[in-house]
């Protein structure tokens, strides 16, 4: 009998060697050599990554096969002994840990799998879930990369994905600077612009698409389709021998870790969330450049700080004042004298308060503006010396210097999941609250006018 077949891989990387996605694509290539059958491309799955233990990316790694229930077993033997080949078993910060699903993809499972995108999630609840749903997990060493192994099988990509196309050095080579083409880089960004993001910063004219580590990664290009990436690739001129590529299937650059909404008053450390509140103080900067301001929703209020290196998003929040209707999406962080802050990855401004100067009134006579002759005591007209008792100072409203839209960081500031400004015209956002109940798309319409970058 044929059945479906997932296998899920997480954390056979370490700080110094290796690397999830090349244990992901050394055995997907194993297994499509020996002969049996994917039904997708190998899913790289990035979760939550405001979680502080988590500092490389935290990306999972599944693959999805059709197989005949004989052939189970030998693709397991396969899939273990592959992860453990190439996992760097002797590093301390090493868990790996897999995971077999047989048959569809139990629900239990992919409301996990939602739960590690914006949530914490410990081993604990992971392996109850394996146990609920029947699945079999095999650990090499801790158990810590047990969520990643279940979260990436249970990822729901159909709404939003994209694409990375990876090339991996050979062995020789790791280790040693990249040698890749750079005007080939460039080149190849100018004409797959539409199709492709975050190749180049285009403000500092860095190069992105090279990782700087020791891992085996050579370059990874994004984008929106396997055809447009493989053409792509095909235009980056590498100096050094590429050992093999893969195309992933992946949320990165979906923002999918922003589609939670949260009420202030249940926020938890490590969240990644999105608030719907009022600007409740203005913002004052601190050394570096970067600007704190409080915002409020109907249960509590909370600090947001706007880090200097999110560009429009710190020069815009410089310009919010209270009463500023906000959408702030972003990583909860604990302060070190307590409480939490919000890190701003995401800020909407959707809707604009008065700025209200008050004015002293005009003299009557010459039509200058009068002086305040101190609390209740009326005003005054310097140039004609005449006095005003009763007038009083009026309102004017001031010409704001920030509009209503959607702020992002620059591309040299993404992380993974970041959803890069050239995708929000294809793709309207979705955001659930901590229920699951659908809001208001409050992003779309103004999206590709608005996005200010
Ligand atoms: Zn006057």
């Amino acid at each position: 009998m044929r059945t479906e077949f997932h296998i899920g891989i997480d954390d056979t990387d370490s700080r110094l060697h290796g690397c999830t996605t090349y244990t992901a694509t050394l055995l997907f290539q194993e297994l499509v050599s020996k002969g049996f059958k994917p039904i997708d491309f190998p899913w790289l799955v990035r979760l939550n990554p405001n979680i502080p233990w988590k500092t490389r990316g935290n990306g999972a790694l599944s693959l999805h096969f059709s197989v005949e229930s004989e052939q189970l077993e030998e693709m397991k033997k396969i899939t273990l002994t592959i992860v453990k080949e190439t996992s760097d078993l002797n590093q301390r910060a090493t868990d790996p840990a897999v995971a077999f699903v047989k048959g569809r993809v139990p629900n239990l499972l992919s409301e996990f799998s939602t739960r590690a995108l914006h949530d914490i999630l410990f081993v604990r609840e992971a392996r109850q879930i394996a146990k609920a749903t029947g699945v079999e997990t095999h650990l090499l060493k801790g158990p810590r990369g047990l969520v990643g192994a279940l979260a990436s099988v249970g990822a729901n990509l159909s709404n939003d994905h994209t694409f990375e196309i990876i090339a991996y050095r050979t062995r020789k080579n790791r280790g040693s600077t990249r040698r890749v083409n750079q005007d080939s880089i460039r080149l190849m960004d100018a004409m797959y612009r539409e199709s492709t993001f975050n190749n180049v910063d285009l403000e500092t004219g860095r190069i992105l698409i090279c990782p700087h580590g020791p891992d085996p990664v050579l370059f990874g290009i994004r984008g929106e389709d396997p055809t447009s990436l493989a053409r792509a690739y095909e235009l980056v001129v590498s100096e050094e021998q590429i050992e093999r590529i893969m195309i992933f299937k992946t949320n990165q650059g979906t923002d999918s870790h922003l589609s939670c909404r949260r009420r202030i008053v249940a926020l938890q450390p490590y969240q990644s969330t999105v608030i719907v509140g009022v600007v409740s103080n203005a913002p004052r900067i601190i050394r570096g450049g970067h600007a704190i301001f409080k915002i409020s929703d109907e249960t509590g209020s909370i600090d947001c700080a706007a880090y200097s290196a999110t560009g429009s998003i710190c020069k815009a929040a410089v310009h919010l004042i209270p009463g500023d209707s906000v959408v702030v999406s972003g990583g909860i962080r604990v302060r070190r004298m307590g409480g939490l802050t919000l890190n701003v990855e995401k800020l909407e401004v959707t809707g604009l308060a008065n700025a209200i100067r008050w004015e002293n009134p005009l003299c009557s006579d010459c039509g200058a503006r009068c002086e305040s002759m101190g609390k209740d005591q009326g005003f005054r007209c310097r140039k004609c010396n005449l006095h005003f008792q009763k007038a009083s100072k009026s309102p004017k409203s001031e010409p704001r210097a920030i509009r209503c839209g959607i702020y992002l960081p620059p591309p040299r500031a993404h992380r993974h999941l970041t959803k890069p400004a050239s995708r929000y015209e294809f793709h309207t956002p979705k955001l659930s609250d901590a229920s699951g109940v659908l809001f208001g798309p409050t992003l779309a319409p103004r999206v590709a006018v608005a996005i200010v970058s």
